[in-house]
Parts: structure tokens; sequence; C-alpha cells
């Protein structure tokens, strides 16, 4: 792979610095554009020191003007309560920042890709999911900022391409999980983690039996870096996610045993419009990626758990 200038919006994120600092692992030079609101520069304090690394505070819905070779569009809140706290900005931030990489794409010249999510699928009512599926979003509800913003993005980067040639990648993503998740992130991996390493009560929302499928965030990068290197015809989108599935109760039930935690599961009120399935088809990505992921959600809950433990410890010497 040659050396190129690459800008990761969205880079000081949990995915976005895993990227950040796999691209530079690779030669290239990354400029990470991020305008923190759930970005921390503690995600890529590592990288500061790096003369390859640039960090841009900016937000995505102004336009953006730096040279580049490659972007990386990931600058979005991701979790529910986070997308939910200014759902007309996370809106914003969708379109208006899909429009800006894509202004910035066809200025430079250059390849362009999209994170995009399982949350074009809505509830899904065909099950595991296909590319092909146009799925079931409920326009008017309390995620459709999140999931209408990102489908919107799509169709964006398709009319880029049809009208201008812009040389574009989507990536549908599902439920990835890792070291630098936020411990109050308010996604069920973190929360049902950093429940158990307190003692605190893990809360299900609703019986817990509904499912979801989640993919260690190396296996996710992997995938992410093979689609931006893809065949210039090969635009996707395409689905990145571990195929394995599980209830919220199964969830529940593994961190306890991985974390020795004596925490007592309690249930919650499920919330509006919550997915009662999620499950990848990956058969495009193994085909055209030469992709799946490797990590078990057992063996990628350990290393997640330790950084959580380390994260709990210097917040209580505080
Ligand atoms: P994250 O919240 O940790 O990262 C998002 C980053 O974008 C943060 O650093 C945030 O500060 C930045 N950002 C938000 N709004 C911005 C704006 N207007 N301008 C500039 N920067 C902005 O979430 P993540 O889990 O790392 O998700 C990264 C991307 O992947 C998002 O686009 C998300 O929609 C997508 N995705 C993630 C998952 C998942 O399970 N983690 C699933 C599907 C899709
Ligand atoms: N969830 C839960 N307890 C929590 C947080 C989430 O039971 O503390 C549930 C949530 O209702 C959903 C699933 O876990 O059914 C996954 O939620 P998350 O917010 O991680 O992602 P998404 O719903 O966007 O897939």
């Amino acid at each position: 792979m040659s050396h190129k200038r690459i800008l990761v919006t969205g880079g000081a994120g949990f995915i976005g610095s895993h990227l950040c600092e796999k691209l530079l692992e690779q030669g290239n030079e990354v400029i990470c554009l991020d305008n923190l609101f759930t970005g921390r520069k503690e995600n890529i304090r590592r990288l500061m020191g790096n003369l390859d690394f640039e960090f841009f505070r900016h937000d995505v819905i102004e336009p953006i003007y730096v040279e580049c070779d490659q972007i990386y569009n990931l600058a979005c809140p991701a979790s529910p309560p986070h997308y939910q706290f200014d759902p007309v900005k996370t809106a914003k931030t969708g379109v208006m920042g899909a429009i800006n990489v894509l202004d910035l794409a066809r200025h430079c010249k250059v390849r362009v890709l999209q994170a995009s999510t399982s949350e074009v699928y809505g509830d899904p009512e065909i099950h595991p999911q296909p590319e092909s599926y146009w799925g079931h979003v409920n326009p008017d509800g309390i995620r459709s900022c999140y999931d209408e913003g990102k489908r919107m993005a799509e169709t964006l980067f398709f009319d880029y391409h049809r009208q201008d040639g812009v040389d574009i990648k989507i990536v549908r993503i599902f439920n990835t999980y890792g070291p630098r998740m936020r411990p109050d992130d308010g996604r069920v991996v973190s929360n049902f983690i950093v429940q158990a390493l307190r003692g605190e009560d893990i809360t299900i929302y609703g019986d817990g039996q509904q499912t979801r499928s989640f993919c260690y965030v190396d296996d996710l990068v992997d995938g992410m870096i093979r689609m931006m290197e893809s065949r210039e015809e090969f635009t996707g989108p395409v689905n990145l996610g571990n195929p394995g599935e599980f209830t919220m109760l199964e969830l529940a039930e593994l961190v306890l045993k991985l974390t020795g935690s004596r925490s007592k599961i309690v249930h919650k009120p499920l919330p509006q419009d919550d997915p009662l399935q999620r499950k990848p088809v990956i058969d495009l990505a193994k085909k055209e990626l030469n992709w799946e992921p490797t990590i078990s959600l057992e063996d990628g809950l350990v290393p997640t758990i330790r950084y959580f433990e380390g994260v709990l410890a210097a917040e209580s010497k505080e």
C-alpha cells in the first residue's frame, strides 16, 4: 500500500481512534478531524507526538478545506443517549457532514468512505439482514435523527457518485465494541461492563430477548481498510459485522462470568423503536473483501473489560 495523506472525520472517537492508529502503522499520514462532542483527546494522546499525525478541531457541518488523498467519514455520535441529546444537530451532522466530505472528495478527486450503519435497516422484518434489504425505519421516532441522517448520507453518496463521478465506498457497520468506548457511552457493552465492575445492577432494557451481533473493533477496522482499498467499481453498501447473534440476557451473563461480578440483573423499560433483532449477512464482504471477523465475543470482551478496569481505577484515584 502506498503512502497517503488520509483524512479521518470523527478520528478522536472510539472506532476513529483505532482507525487512525492502524493507518499510521501502515505508513500513512493521518489528519484527524473532530469536534470532540463524544470523542476525546485521550483517545489520540499516544498519536499526538507522531509527525505523521495532525489533529484538527472542526465540525463537519461546516465546509472542510484540507488537501488529502482519501477520506473516511466517521463523524457522528453513535450511542443512542448521545445522538438523542441534540437530535437536530445529529441530523445535521449526518446530512451536512456527508455533503461537506463529498464536496471535498469531488474537489480533491479522491475516494471517500462513509461509515453507515445497520440502523438503516431499522427494526428489520427480514432476518438476518442482507444489503439488498431496504429496511423498516420509523421516520418520526427518537432514533430517526440518526437512522434517517445515515440513510440520507447514503443517498447523497450515490447521488454524488452518479452525478459527478465521485469515487465512493459505503460500509454498514453493525454493533462494534472494544477499548476506548466511554464509560458513560450508554451502549450495552460498555454499560454492562462498567456496571459489573462497579458492582452496580446490570440494566437490561425490556425482557432481554432482543438480539444484537457484536464485532470487535480490530476486526471492523480491518474490514473498513479493505473496503477503502477494494476495486473502484465496488461501491458497496457492504455489511461489516460479526454474524454471531446474542440476546442481551446472554450478553449480561457472559459479562458477569468474565468479570466475576456479583451484580444483579434488573429490567428497565425498553426504549421506543428499539430493534428486536439484528444480525448481518456478510457474504458480500467475504466475496469482495475476503473479510470476516476473527475475534469471538468472549475473546473481545476480555481486553475490553481490562481496558475499563484501567479507566475505573484511574477515575477512583482522581
Ligand atoms: P463515537 O461517538 O465514539 O465517535 C464519533 C466521533 O465523531 C466522536 O469523536 C465525535 O466527537 C465526532 N463527531 C460527532 N459529531 C461531529 C461533528 N459534527 N463534527 C466533527 N466530529 C463530530 O462513535 P463510534 O462508535 O466510534 O462511531 C464512529 C462512526 O461509526 C459513527 O459514524 C457511527 O455512526 C458509525 N457506527 C458505529 C457503530 C458502533 O457500533 N460503534 C455502529 C454503526 C455505525
Ligand atoms: N440495552 C440494554 N441495557 C443497556 C443499554 C442497552 O438492555 O444498559 C439494550 C438496548 O435496549 C438494545 C441493545 O441493548 O436493545 C443494544 O443497545 P445499544 O444502545 O448498544 O445499541 P443499538 O440499540 O443502537 O443497537
